[in-house]
């Protein structure tokens, strides 16, 4: 994660397929007329609807470029082109993107979230490295209990990493890993804790209990824990995410969202909805399976990447 210069090469090379489907389609609407009129923003709405920016944002933002272009009187689409990056750019900066490692005492912890398959597991794994590389002791916890093949994945990132995990048999009561894993954590007096879950369909009351379960055991081992809770959500899915997200974050305090696979998908405006939307904070976004295929989410830099010209 160290190669930030190197990440915005990757990133916007990554967000090809967004960028050849919300920007070049921008692009296109402003160079084909020359001048501002509805037509313009009739087929500016229909782009950004496409990109999965979802229908009240986009038209909640089409309808602030309407006012701004008319107190700016201006004339020309092209310059419509800064309004929208700026738009953009401050509704992505609402809320904290920023993400401490670091409790006011004790083990800071971080429960992980999301359906399956959304990448839960892996960001674990990159975001272990990362503190590692950063010279921070971090414990893993496996409460992923429902297929033995999830702790095995894990124990391949520990070792990879070079950082402990607590795991327990298949089958086993997820809470109860979720408790052995603090203890390890505050005894070996550990600065992070992340602990993984099973993937968990929003809409199955039992496992979101079960996931609030894991919630409260951590608080009463460590004060304020978990001081993170991490929603992963693949990026591919795009509305449905948000669906999720929505299901997840009544469920549970969700602190942050990890927005997964941004490089295989032309929806990457969902990053938008999620921000406008739920009003959570986007945290960090994945742009492939490497273990240097993660970064902190920030807003400029994406709505750079995103427009970035060849
Ligand atoms: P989990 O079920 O939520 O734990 O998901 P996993 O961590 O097992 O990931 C599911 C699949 O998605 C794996 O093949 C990962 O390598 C892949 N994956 C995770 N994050 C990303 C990403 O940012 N980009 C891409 N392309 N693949 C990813
Ligand atoms: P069935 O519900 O009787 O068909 O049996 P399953 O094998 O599907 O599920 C048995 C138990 O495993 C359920 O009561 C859940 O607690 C748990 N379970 C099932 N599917 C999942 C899943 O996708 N994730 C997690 N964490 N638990 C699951
Ligand atoms: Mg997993």
């Amino acid at each position: 994660m160290a190669d930030k210069s190197g990440f915005f090469g990757r990133l916007r090379e990554r967000l090809g397929k967004t960028r050849s489907g919300l920007v070049t389609g921008v692009m296109g609407v402003f160079t084909r007329h020359s001048r501002i009129d509805e037509e313009v923003f009739e087929e500016l709405e229909e782009i950004l609807i496409q990109a999965d920016l979802g229908v009240d944002t986009t038209l909640a933002l089409v309808e602030q470029l309407r006012d701004e272009a008319r107190e700016q009187k201006l004339e020309d689409p092209q310059d419509l082109l800064t309004l929208l990056k700026n738009a953009l750019l401050t509704l992505l900066r609402e809320g904290d993107h920023t993400m401490v490692w670091k409790a006011p005492q004790g083990v800071h912890v971080t429960l992980i979230a999301g359906v399956n398959g959304s990448g839960k597991t892996t960001t674990i794994g990159k975001l272990a490295a990362h503190l590692k590389a950063d010279n921070k002791s971090v414990v893993l916890g496996a409460a992923d209990t429902f297929r033995a093949a999830a702790a095995e994945q894990l124990t391949q990132w520990s070792e990879r990493v070079g950082v402990p995990i607590i795991k327990d048999q298949e089958g086993a009561d997820p809470a109860s890993v979720a408790h052995d894993a603090a203890s390890a954590a505050v005894s070996r007096a550990a600065d992070c804790l992340i602990i993984d879950t099973a993937g968990r369909l929003h809409t199955k009351v039992n496992l979101m209990e079960e996931i609030r379960k894991i919630e409260r055991v951590l608080g009463k081992q460590i004060p304020g824990a978990p001081h993170e809770v991490l929603l992963v959500l693949d990026a591919t899915t795009g509305q449905n995410g948000l669906q999720q997200a929505k299901h997840f974050a009544e469920t549970l305090s969700v602190t942050g969202i990890v927005l997964t696979k941004l490089d295989g998908t032309a929806k990457g405006g969902i990053a938008v909805a999620i921000q406008k939307q739920l009003g959570i904070p986007i945290k960090f976004v994945g742009v492939g399976e490497g273990v240097d295929d993660l970064q902190p989410f920030d807003p400029k830099e994406f709505v750079d990447a995103l427009f970035a010209s060849e």
